[in-house]
Parts: structure tokens; sequence; C-alpha cells
């Protein structure tokens, strides 16, 4: 089980003031499900949904690609991606760090007979563009054929830059290779660069982003890309059990995210910022930020304490045994939230 799991409310026995395991906890508010409720629904197989259309083209449009494709969950708008890119025999050059790499069941050589190639992510969430160079395999017959380059920003809630970006999949397409982007937190990552979707968006054949973290849809995931290739990830998807009928009430959920969640994420930055801050106050361990996240590395034994004092407070914190503590800030979580486990952490430590 995940190391963010586990932590109900029941077991807190104290309300839930604020949840900072992760945005994936976001809860869908009152116009969302308004909009779900309302949403005129069609067949998506036989492509009949209004609202999974409109999503689709929306987030293509908005990204500047030719189209769009809606799945249940990130890691098979990835993996879909993967299989539409790549076959049996064939190397997806990735990060050792990355979800695709470490989090997704290695699906992809599963399902498609792909190779994962992972690399050593960088501290700022990138990878060395010349060792993807050096990744890249001729054409020998004892070699796995190198056919895609798949990134992911924001990484541990890192945006990695434009420039650092460009250089990767110059890296990349002078290799010959196409190019995927992990987008679950797109919009975390252009909103920290103050970019447009496209100039992000350009630098890849086809990005995957989530609507269920951040943007606080209940489900799903689009990716965009061009038209013959994701008339392949379609099929691919049927194929893998992803196609879901009359989806329209998910797919109303990420219209709405899309138009009311967007521009406040810049909100969950800053108190992402507003927490680092008080905890590098506490001077009770490492603290880094990024984004709409939080690593905090208390004293070696102090994981589980602080998660119990924390739940008291109604705060819920995802603590493993040792190391660093993720905490993840999100529109569920407010100004009061945040100010009681701030509070909360200072009782801890005082
Ligand atoms: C959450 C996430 C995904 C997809 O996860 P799902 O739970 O399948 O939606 C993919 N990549 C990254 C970087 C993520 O954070």
């Amino acid at each position: 089980m995940s190391q963010y799991a586990g932590m109900t409310q029941t077991e807190t026995g104290a309300g839930v003031l604020c949840d900072l395991r992760s945005d994936t906890v976001t809860r869908p508010d009152d116009a969302m499900r308004q909009a779900m409720a309302a949403a005129e629904v069609g067949d998506d197989v036989y492509g009949e949904d209004p609202q999974v259309n409109q999503l689709e083209a929306t987030l293509a449009e908005r990204l500047g690609k030719e189209a769009g494709l809606f799945l249940p969950t990130g890691t098979q708008s990835n993996l879909t991606a993967l299989l539409s890119h790549c076959g049996r025999g064939e190397e997806i050059i990735t990060g050792r760090d990355y979800h695709v790499f470490k989090y997704e069941a290695a699906g992809a050589s599963v399902l498609g007979g792909s190779a994962l190639y992972p690399l050593e992510v960088q501290p700022g969430g990138g990878l060395d563009p010349a060792a993807i160079a050096a990744a890249v395999k001729p054409d020998d017959s004892h070699m796995p054929i190198s056919r895609l380059l798949s990134l992911e920003n924001t990484h541990n809630g890192q945006a990695i830059s434009l420039e650092d970006m460009r250089a990767m999949t110059d890296a990349g397409r002078a290799a010959g290779l196409s190019l995927h982007l992990d987008g679950a937190r797109f919009f975390n990552a252009i909103t920290e660069l103050g970019c447009s979707a496209p100039h992000l968006a350009v630098l890849f054949d086809t990005v995957s982003i989530c609507l269920s973290k951040g943007l606080g849809a209940p489900a799903g995931s689009v990716l965009v890309g061009p038209s013959d290739l994701i008339a392949r990830a379609r099929r691919w998807r049927k194929m893998l059990g992803g196609g879901m009928r009359q989806s329209g009430v998910l797919a109303a959920a990420g219209l709405m995210a899309l138009e009311q969640n967007v521009d406040r994420l810049a909100e969950d930055h800053a108190r992402a910022a507003t927490l680092a801050d008080a905890l590098r106050a506490l001077g009770a361990g490492e603290v880094t930020q990024a984004t709409n996240m939080v690593f905090f590395t208390p004293a070696e034994g102090q994981n589980a304490a602080l998660q119990a004092h924390l739940a008291k407070a109604g705060v819920v914190i995802g603590a493993g045994d040792s190391g660093p503590i993720r905490l993840v800030l999100h529109k569920d979580v407010t100004d009061e939230g945040l100010n009681g486990a701030i509070a909360a952490f200072q009782t801890f430590f005082s």
C-alpha cells in the first residue's frame, strides 16, 4: 500500500482540517457537481459524448495540438501514449525517478514489449542532455531500437525551465526519437514558468495532463498530440478497457476544472511557500519547496510521532518510517487549514 494511504477521517478522530498527502485528494465542489449533473451525454465509444468531445478539443487547442483523448487515469494516459509511440523490441528512454518508470508497473514492457531505459534524474528534475544522446543505441542487431524519450514536468513539484526542457528535447530530436511529456501537473509547471501552454507543449509530440490532481476533477486525464497518433491511442484505450461510454459526466467536471481551477494554482504555490517558510523557521529539519509541494525531513525516528500528533489536530500527512515527508498544497487546503497545520507543526517541535 502507498505510504500516503490509510489515514482516514475516522482514524484521525477529529474532522479533517487539512489533508496534505496529495493533490489527488481534492473533491469536486458544488459548481462542479452541478456541471456533472447537468451534463448532456452520449456514448463516447461511438464518439457521441458532447462533453468528452469538447474536453478533448479544448485541451488539444489550448496546447496547440491536433487532437485529444480522454482517459480514466494518468497511468492509462501515459501507457496509451507509450504503446502508441513504441512497439516490441523498441526502447523508451526516461528518468529513473519518473512516474512512467517507477510507478506504472512497467506497463509498456508488460503490454507492449518495449524496454524502459532509465537515466539518473538531476537535482533540478531533468535529465542530462549528453546522457540522453549517449543512451541512444546504434543500429545494431544486438540492441533495442531507441524510439521514444519520455520526460516529466513538474517532477516532485519542480518546474523545469523551458531552456532545460529544450536542451533535452533537442538531444532526443537530434537522435530521431519521438517525444512524450508526462505533464500530470502541466498547468502547475506553466504557472511557475510563466509561459503559455503551447510554449511547453510544442517541444513534444504528445502530452498527458491529469485533471484529477490540483485541477480538482474527480477522475480523468487527457492525452494530446497529432491526429494519427491519437487515432492509434484510441484503439489502445479500447483494448485497455478505457472506453467509458457516458463519460461526459466526468468530462464535464474536467471542463469545469479547466475553467475555474487553472488560474488559482498560483495560490497553492504561494501557500506551499508559506508552509516551507514556517517549517524552516522551526529549524527542525531540511525543507525544500517547489510549486505546490514541500519536502520536510525531520530528525531520524520522528516521522511516525509527527504524523500521529498532526492527525490529532485534523492535519493528515503521509509520512513513511523515515526520510522526507511530502506535503502537497491544493484547492481544498484553505488558509484556515494551512494555519492549523503550521500551528500543529509548531506545537510538535516546541
Ligand atoms: C499522478 C501522476 C500520474 C498519473 O497517476 P494516476 O494516479 O494514474 O492518475 C502520472 N505521472 C505523474 C508525474 C503523476 O504525478
